[in-house]
């Protein structure tokens, strides 16, 4: 048995049978031709056929895996309308005297070299994608079918091995088969990433050097939480794993079940599990009967990929949408949260030294009132739609907080003037995500009407911690006691003044910490949607009344491996 690793893409486990994907010569064959015109001719027969070819693969990607997965094959059709890139193979064909399709090849080689060198890795993959619609073309020109199918026969449990996997590829497999993919190239925007998430199959990418280290037919375990592949494993790690793998599928089917269903504790304490979303493709997919709500709505991805401000209108239908698909549940939606680590060129911000400390939020709303009420008029005419509440951002005094609520006055008083609808007591909270309001959580109770913790950027500032930097992160940690310390001091003064306080970082999620929420008398958990029926899931198994001395005793211990340790015997 040996083991391989690679990068985690699309977690899950997987066992079966290896069928390898054979790369096709890369190199097309080159020969000298003078008849312009005929390459000429050739090349547009083939740009036609693989036109259609994509429009046919969009149309099934559509119907087998979903509308999202389905927009490559539109930006292939882009690419390959692209007529300044294939002028020059063209021309290249041309003043070489070379045969087209190896004009292209060259042509797309001195393309995807820059997009290689380039750090971002969705940028790298952008070069995969030229290089994809290219081999199309060349296949087609050169006449090789070019696509890997997986072999009919006996195998009915299919890992598939290969050097990349191209969408089109992955979409013209029987997928009924297909138990996992591990790829030697790719990262975790990868499109074989993409595709076996929304398929729900297990993928590990970036294997490196995986081509020559399997066989087809050889028996495979995939650990995609893990990365790890497994090749030729003995009895007795194929029936451990497959002990692991059953054990995984039937919480899964819990955790689907717990999804629809209210949340709550052994002894009764009820707790609302919401989702985050904040971008088109998580917000199409939001569904109201798989959680009890939307506990953050980032709104920065409506100002995103624009040249400009988005208007009231175009902010209004994303919101409207939202709220009635929501049936009735709450929808929070959180005012612009641009500035950080998120900036828009149109906006004009000047580069800062610190930016995390700098221009962004609430500070930059406050700033701009236009901004800031055409957004708050969109929201607030969403709120005739379903339950929306208002949340701002950053928030660091009460003057922030009150000159906010202020601006929410101002937006109802225009829209009561063009005579539309919206809800006046549309509730209007805080995102507690400071150590300044944090300290000030008692005073900011009495003005806000509900509470959400951001733990992302409550742990940076509370510990002085940037969330990015790599080499710091052992202090970023949300068992560091100042943090949950800080959480415990928010948590009694909202129950103080009785207004409900949730969760909306990533740390509403963690296992480890669940017992601590529920201790604290949370009210709601936002999360991933993945995470939901989990976590609900993991409420109903907790006694409240039992925990709760061992979850007191944690805010005096000593270090952060005894949290974790003392943490850890709660799992039971
Ligand atoms: C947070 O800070 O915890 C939070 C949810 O906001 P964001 O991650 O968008 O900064
Ligand atoms: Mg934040």
């Amino acid at each position: 048995m040996k083991t391989l690793n690679g990068i985690s893409g699309s977690k899950g486990y997987a066992s079966g049978t290896a069928v390898v994907k054979r790369d096709s010569p890369t190199v097309p064959e080159r020969y000298e031709t003078r008849d312009h015109a005929a390459e000429e001719e050739r090349f547009r027969k083939a740009r036609s056929v693989c036109r259609a070819r994509f429009t046919e693969l969009e149309e099934r990607a559509a119907h087998d895996i979903g509308p999202s997965e389905a927009e490559i094959f539109g930006a292939y059709r882009m690419i390959l309308d692209d007529d300044a890139f294939f002028q020059k193979a063209l021309s290249r064909s041309k003043s070489e005297s070379v045969n087209i399709e190896y004009a292209i090849y060259e042509e797309c080689r001195g393309v995807v070299a820059l997009f290689e060198e380039m750090d971002d890795p969705y940028l790298k993959e952008r070069g995969t994608d030229i290089e994809n619609v290219c081999g199309e073309v060349i296949a087609c020109l050169s006449g090789a079918g070019g696509d890997f199918a997986v072999e009919a026969g006996s195998v009915s449990d299919v890992i598939v091995v290969a050097r990349d996997l191209t969408p089109a590829e992955t979409v013209k497999m029987d997928k009924a088969r297909i138990r996992g993919f591990v790829t030697e190239r790719g990262g975790m925007t990868s499109h074989t990433v993409i595709l076996a998430k929304a398929l729900g199959i297990p993928a590990i990418v970036g294997a490196e050097g995986l081509m020559g280290e399997i066989a087809g037919g050889e028996r495979l375990i995939v650990d995609a939480y893990e990365g790890t592949v497994m090749v030729d494993p003995d009895e007795a790690t194929l029936s451990a794993f497959e002990e692991k793998h059953e054990r995984e599928k039937k919480l899964a089917v819990e955790y689907a079940l717990s999804a629809g269903k209210p949340a709550q504790t052994i002894d009764g304490f009820h707790i609302d599990v919401l989702v985050n979303t904040g971008d088109a493709d998580s917000i199409k997919a939001f569904d109201a009967e798989k959680c009890d709500g939307i506990g953050l709505l980032r709104t920065e991805f409506v100002y995103m990929g624009r040249e400009d401000y988005p208007d009231e209108d175009a902010q209004y239908e994303v919101y409207r949408d939202i709220a009635s698909r929501a049936s009735g549940k709450e929808v929070i939606i959180r005012t612009l949260d641009i500035g950080g680590d998120k900036q828009l060129a149109y906006m004009g911000i000047p580069k800062e030294d610190n930016p995390f400390l700098g221009y962004r939020a609430i500070r930059l709303c406050l700033d701009r009132p236009e901004v800031f009420q055409t957004q708050l008029r969109a929201m607030l005419r969403a709120s005739s739609h379903g339950c929306v509440k208002v949340m701002f951002p950053m928030i660091v005094t009460a003057e922030e907080l009150r000159k906010a609520r202020e601006c929410v006055e101002l937006a109802k008083e225009s829209l009561r003037g063009r005579g539309l609808p919206f809800d006046e007591n549309i509730p209007v909270g805080i995102m507690i995500e400071t150590p300044a309001a944090a300290l000030l959580s008692d005073q900011l109770a009495r003005e806000a009407d509900f509470f959400s913790i951001g733990s992302n950027d409550l742990i940076q500032y509370v510990t002085a911690t940037d969330r990015m930097n790599e080499r710091v992160q052992y202090l970023y940690d949300s068992c560091n006691l100042s943090v949950l310390r800080a959480i415990r001091m928010v948590a009694e003064n909202a129950a103080g003044a009785g207004i409900p306080w949730g969760i909306c970082g990533e740390v509403a999620s963690d296992e480890l910490l669940l017992p601590v929420w529920v201790a604290l008398g949370v009210t709601e958990l936002s999360v991933a949607p993945s995470q939901a029926g989990k976590i609900k899931s993991l409420i109903g198994r907790i006694d409240r009344a039992k925990i709760a001395p061992a979850v007191e005793r944690i805010f005096d211990m000593r270090s952060i491996q005894d949290v974790k340790d003392a943490l850890g015997k709660l799992q039971g």
